[in-house]
Order: C-alpha cells, then sequence, then structure tokens
C-alpha cells in the first residue's frame, strides 16, 4: 500500500461528503472503508448518500458499500464526521483499538490530554496526545468549531503582536452548518435565527484552549485569559461563515501592523509541505463590502481565512469582518490538515512523509521525517 489506509466515520451526511471529495484524491490518504449508522450500513455508498456537493461523487466511492462504525483493522487512521452523541464512545473505540481518530466532533474537545489543533497555529499542543490511555498509539485529536476556527485564524497573530485583552464577535452562520437536511426552509428563508444551541458557548470557550499555552510538562494547556462574547446567528447562505468582530489590545496597535501581524506572520505549519496546507492561512479582501461568503468563501481552496473591513471600533478599538469557509475549513479540509501534520509529526505509528514519499509511486524525492513527538 503507497498511502496510508483511512476510514471515514458519518461519511453520508455534511462534512462526511467533503472528506469523501477530499480524501479520493489525495497524495497520502486511501480511503479504504466508508462508514455510517446502521441505516445507512450494507448499501453502496452511491445509494445510501443524497449527494449535496457541486463537485461530482467520486466513481470509486459511489460503489464502495457502507459499513457501520465499529472498528475493524485496516486503517491506520480515521476521519470521525459522526454526530456528536455518537462519536462519543464510536471515537474512544477506535482509539482504544490503537488507531489515531481524528474528528470533528466536539464531545471530546475540551478533555485535558485532547489536543483542540488548527495545525497553523498551536501544533505543538499534540504533545497532548501522548497522555491519552489507549494503547498501540491510539489518540484522539480535534477540530475546533467552524466558527471558531476562521476567528482563532485572525486572532492569534494580533495576541501574539498585542497581546488581547478581549473579544466580542457575532456571527452569521451558513446553512450547511447545521448539516444535512439542517434548518427547516420555513425557519430560514426570509429570515435569520438570533440562536444556534451550544455553538456560543463553544465560540467563547475553544479560544481561550487553542491559544492557551502547553504547560512545561505537556500535561494540560493552560488557556489564555482574554474575554470573548460570543453572539451567533443563521442565516440562509449555503456555505461560509461571517463573523464581525471587535477587539482590545494590552499594547497599542495601528492598521498596517495588524495587516502586518496578519500576513507576514510565520505559522507552525511553515516548512513542513503539507499537501492541504494554504500558501496564505489569512488572507485580505480589499473593498468596502467584502468578505463575502458568495466571493470570499473559495480563498484558498477553502483552507483560507479572509479578513476585511479593518477599521477603528470606538468602544474596543479595532474591528474588522472576516469569513471561512464551514465544511472545508472549519471542518473536512481542517481535519485533512491535521492528520497530516499527526503524520509529520510522527503521531501516525509506521508512516512519515519521507515514508509515504519511498513508496509512492510518483516516486517523489525523499523527505527527512520531523522528530517524533515522543
Ligand atoms: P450530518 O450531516 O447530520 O451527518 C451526520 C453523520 O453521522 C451521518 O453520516 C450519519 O449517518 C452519521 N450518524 C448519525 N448517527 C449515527 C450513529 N448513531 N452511528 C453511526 N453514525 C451515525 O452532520 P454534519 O454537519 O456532517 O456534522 C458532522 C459532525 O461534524 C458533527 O459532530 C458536527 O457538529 C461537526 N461539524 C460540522 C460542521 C458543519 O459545517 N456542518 C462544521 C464543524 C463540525 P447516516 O447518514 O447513516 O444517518
Amino acid at each position: 500500500m503507497a498511502k496510508i489506509p483511512v476510514a471515514i466515520l458519518g461519511a453520508t451526511g455534511a462534512v462526511g461528503q467533503r472528506l469523501v471529495s477530499i480524501l479520493f484524491n489525495h497524495p497520502w490518504f486511501e480511503p479504504v472503508a466508508l462508514c455510517a449508522s446502521e441505516r445507512s450500513a450494507g448499501k453502496p455508498y452511491g445509494q445510501a448518500t443524497r449527494w449535496i456537493l457541486p463537485d461530482p461523487m467520486p466513481v470509486r466511492a459511489a460503489a464502495m458499500r457502507v459499513r457501520g462504525c465499529a472498528p475493524f483493522p485496516d486503517p491506520a487512521i480515521v476521519f470521525s464526521a459522526l454526530d456528536a452523541e455518537a462519536a462519543m464512545d464510536i471515537e474512544e473505540d477506535w482509539a482504544k483499538r490503537g488507531r489515531l481518530v481524528v474528528s470533528n466532533a466536539r464531545c471530546h474537545r475540551m478533555r485535558d490530554d485532547v489536543p483542540l489543533v488548527v495545525p497553523e497555529l498551536n501544533a505543538d499542543h499534540l504533545r497532548l496526545a501522548l497522555r491519552q490511555p489507549y494503547p498501540d498509539g491510539g489518540a484522539i485529536v480535534t477540530n475546533p468549531n467552524c466558527s471558531t476556527i476562521g476567528l482563532v485564524l485572525a486572532l492569534k497573530p494580533l495576541d501574539d503582536a498585542f497581546g488581547l485583552e478581549s473579544v466580542n464577535v457575532v456571527t452569521l452562520q451558513a446553512a450547511s452548518g447545521a448539516g444535512y437536511p439542517g434548518v427547516p426552509f420555513m425557519d430560514l428563508i426570509d429570515n435569520a435565527l438570533p440562536y444556534i444551541h451550544g455553538e456560543e458557548e463553544k465560540l467563547e470557550a475553544e479560544p481561550l484552549k487553542i491559544l492557551g499555552r502547553l504547560s512545561a510538562d505537556g500535561s494540560r494547556v493552560e488557556n489564555a485569559s482574554f474575554g470573548v462574547s460570543a453572539a451567533c446567528h443563521r442565516v440562509a447562505v449555503t456555505d461560509g461563515h461571517l463573523e464581525a468582530v471587535s477587539v482590545a489590545f494590552k499594547r497599542p496597535a495601528d492598521k498596517s501592523a495588524i495587516m502586518r501581524a496578519w500576513l507576514d506572520a510565520p505559522v507552525d505549519t511553515d516548512g513542513l509541505d503539507l499537501p492541504s496546507a494554504p500558501k496564505h492561512p489569512v488572507v485580505y479582501a480589499d473593498g468596502l463590502d467584502r468578505p463575502q461568503p458568495r466571493f470570499d468563501k473559495a480563498a484558498g481552496n477553502g483552507m483560507s481565512a479572509t479578513m476585511g473591513r479593518l477599521r477603528p471600533c470606538p468602544i474596543l478599538g479595532w474591528k474588522f469582518e472576516l469569513l471561512s469557509h464551514n465544511t472545508i475549513r472549519g471542518a473536512a479540509g481542517g481535519t485533512v490538515l491535521l492528520a497530516e501534520l499527526c503524520v509529520a509529526k510522527g503521531l501516525v505509528r509506521g508512516f512519515s512523509p519521507a515514508g509515504i514519499a519511498e513508496r509512492a509511486p510518483c516516486g517523489e524525492p525523499r523527505r527527512e521525517p520531523e522528530p517524533a513527538l515522543a
């Protein structure tokens, strides 16, 4: 096998379909199983799935028979796009079988020994995975909530440069963030919903873990201490979460210094050659009415967060808009990049980027692996 065998849990859902679309054309990973609930198990994926993406379902995926989510031997990495309730036990079952689980679900994110990682920002937090109680290299690593990811891509360079004091964020979140079929048509058309269950709590808690520091012994994250207030809304947009953000800094900032922080700051993925890493995790859209979901969600193949309308805030100091793709950067693409980082950091037993290159039929030049985290 030239590539790393992977399984997709929740492959029939909104995020699972994005994973299928990305992973059937990935240079490192080979999907060997598509898994979902007992409702879908046993059917060909092409029949079990109501495909909602604009690009066609991969032909090989359509013919694969959907499996249930109980562990089996083949995959080395398991991508989870499961409903949170189902994910709780199923993800642990896979970790107990020595597999690396890379999860989109919320259920394990805030555990002390579970890394909550945006690869460009806090790759060092992956060390937490070494503390988990699973045998044979089994581990759970997690991707943040879809609105959190865009927000922290904006905030981390600002925190490093000026020190964050407080953050106020108001989101306008796309319908696909609620999965498929999601919010009823009659609730969403000609309307906006000023409540998304559990979302404000996630947006107020997750950035503090991601921007926190790993303790000296690598056993836990000491959370960042700035305040976050979030108000979340569901709007009639297909993909792309828009966020209006105001920030107060500890040290003085001006517009050009903020722009430099966003566009020039080094990131943890620099030099790793990860296939899904965007060239620029943060981009800036000029124009009084940008960013917009329609025009900016595809920036960096859906992996870049787009900032815009940076301007003074009369109350907190500075404010801006940001837009990120919720099912690509905010979910499937984010977990694929995270899995690539885990391979590069030696968290997947028996596999390294150099090993993949060595065995890949295209015979790319061999690269030295990163030192293992252990
Ligand atoms: P979704 O469209 O509702 O898909 C849920 C998937 O989970 C389906 O494949 C479903 O299979 C499977 N499933 C449900 N109950 C199951 C069970 N008891 N056992 C096994 N499989 C089960 O949801 P989604 O929007 O893709 O979200 C998936 C996960 O990603 C959730 O945890 C969500 O919070 C998170 N997330 C979503 C987004 C987003 O933008 N949508 C962003 C970030 C994170 P069947 O088709 O067989 O029912």
